[in-house]
């Protein structure tokens, strides 16, 4: 059956559709010019560092801003075909790269995996003129990657903030503050269980940290993230 699949329609690179030997992967030219980040990275938002790699260590930004959570991981920083891969998810022309990207989380999140995975949510209106929320592609493709349990409906938006682009680092911390709350019918999943955010692009980290406080206003015995994509300087 995978041959006659593969005889009418024949592997493609998921991000430039040239022909590759095996379903959701990438082509070599595109594999080059993703940047998957390994080697040391920030402990709370995986930005990649230069250093040994069994170091510790904190990026700029996470010592100059609090951070709620525990640990953070990220998977490639956010530039080059790491964008494309990221805009593709989002705008839902090519939902099926969740199911690559669910593999690079793994990889990524691998020392903070936790059977709790929890997608960053989108708010009800967004996510009606939408139709689906990628973070929660990328957490039930991280699931599926790990064996482990996610929770699509966790947590709850409680506030429209609206897109966060081109707003500065405060602004984005201010509007966020308070937006999430743990679902009342998800609180005994979340409360004394540790749990790993997942979302697609971490920027100044706003709305980890308010995700974040929100869990942990539910109980949540800790909880560490993950992003598909970081938006940082190269190491
Ligand atoms: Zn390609
Ligand atoms: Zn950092």
């Amino acid at each position: 059956m995978q041959a006659l699949i593969h005889a009418l329609y024949p592997p493609q690179c998921m991000t430039c559709k040239a022909l590759v030997a095996t379903d959701f992967g990438l082509c070599g030219d595109c594999w080059r010019t993703t940047p998957f980040i390994t080697g040391l990275a920030c402990r709370k938002c995986g930005a990649p560092l230069p250093g040994d790699p069994e170091d510790t260590a904190l990026c700029d930004d996470c010592l100059q801003i609090a951070r709620p959570w525990e640990a953070g991981r990220a998977a490639m920083l956010y530039q080059d075909n790491a964008r494309k891969i990221v805009l593709a998810l989002k705008h839902g022309d090519q939902m099926e790269m969740a199911r690559p990207a669910g593999d690079w989380l793994a990889r990524a999140a691998q020392p903070l995996l936790r059977p709790g995975m929890v997608p960053v949510p989108l708010h009800w209106l967004r996510m009606l003129r939408r139709k689906y929320n990628q973070s929660a592609l990328l957490s039930a493709a991280l699931a599926r990657a790990t064996g482990l349990e996610h929770c699509p409906d966790a947590l709850i938006r409680q506030r429209n903030t609206g897109s966060q682009e081109g707003r500065s680092r405060d602004a984005r911390f201010a509007s966020l503050q308070g937006a999430f709350a743990v679902h009342p019918r998800r609180a005994a999943r979340i409360a004394g269980h540790p749990v790993l955010l997942v979302d697609d692009v971490m920027t100044s980290g706003a709305t980890f940290a308010a995700a974040t406080e929100g869990l942990m206003a539910g109980g949540a015995a800790s909880v560490s993230v993950v992003s598909l994509a970081r938006v940082a300087k190269q190491a």
